[in-house]
């Protein structure tokens, strides 16, 4: 179902790819309005197995499974060793603190510090060091699910600032997150970090979801939000399963 990807942010392209100025390689959303950050990679789609362990892991708190995640986010943050600095802070999405009293952890540190373990073997010659706390989230969002990329960019907007300037100036920051949907977080939180001076900021997460682009999309999505509240009251992961297979049946059907 994936196709040509955007160059920048990793999205897929609206198929078939016109040729002139629409086939530069970068979606729509990067050309109207270029993102704050380099280049944003992801391991995969969001989608079935990949869908059912981030939701074991953020739901059911799996941690067990953070192992294995963390090493499929370490593949993704490889796609940047051609491009990106040899020397970067790994700072993963903060949760409000409100959201983190309800889920007692952040999914995004514990990905990105086992990704970073992976990475230790994989890639020596990189150093990258974690910064859990550089970056802060100001204000407890809604969740983006269902949302249209306008409502997502109002949602997130001046959610996120940085904590200690003085950390990130002039260094190079990458962003780790689990799902990467318009990318309204990841903006948000590498304008932060851009503002407070850092030299570049880069963007790996463990899953690329597709943006909200029709009527059907859009159903399918909010059906995605019902399940996953409905997954903290104790979902089979069947049932979550079952979830991810009609949700890519509607996305696939939608080409
Ligand atoms: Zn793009």
């Amino acid at each position: 179902m994936y196709g040509a990807l955007c160059s920048r942010c990793g999205d897929s392209l609206d198929a078939p790819v016109q040729a002139g100025p629409s086939s530069s390689g970068l979606c729509r959303a990067c050309r109207m309005a270029p993102p704050p950050f380099v280049r944003a990679v992801a391991y995969g789609p969001y989608q079935d197995r990949m869908k059912a362990a981030i939701h074991a892991l953020k739901y059911e708190r799996l941690h067990a499974v953070a192992r294995g995640l963390g090493g499929m986010l370490a593949v993704a943050i490889a796609k940047l060793a051609a491009e990106a600095p040899s020397e970067m802070l790994v700072v993963p999405v903060p949760l409000h603190r409100s959201k983190y009293a309800e889920r007692g952890f952040n999914q995004a540190r514990s990905l990105a510090f086992h990704a970073l373990k992976a990475l230790k073997k994989s890639h020596p010659e990189w150093r990258l060091t974690l910064a859990s706390s550089a970056l802060m989230r100001l204000r407890a969002t809604e969740s983006q699910f269902g949302l249209t990329s306008r409502q997502r960019r109002l949602n997130v907007r001046g959610a996120f600032t940085v904590s200690d300037p003085a950390a990130v100036t002039l260094k190079h920051v990458l962003i780790i997150d689990d799902i990467l949907t318009t990318g309204a977080t990841v903006r948000a939180a590498a304008l932060a970090l851009a503002q407070a001076g850092a030299a570049s900021v880069w963007v790996a997460t463990l899953a690329r979801a597709g943006r909200v682009r029709d009527y059907r999309r859009a159903v399918s999505a909010r059906f995605d939000d019902a399940e996953v509240n409905s997954g903290s009251a104790g979902t089979s992961p069947v049932a979550t399963l079952q979830g991810a297979s009609i949700y890519s049946s509607h996305e696939q059907s939608s080409f």
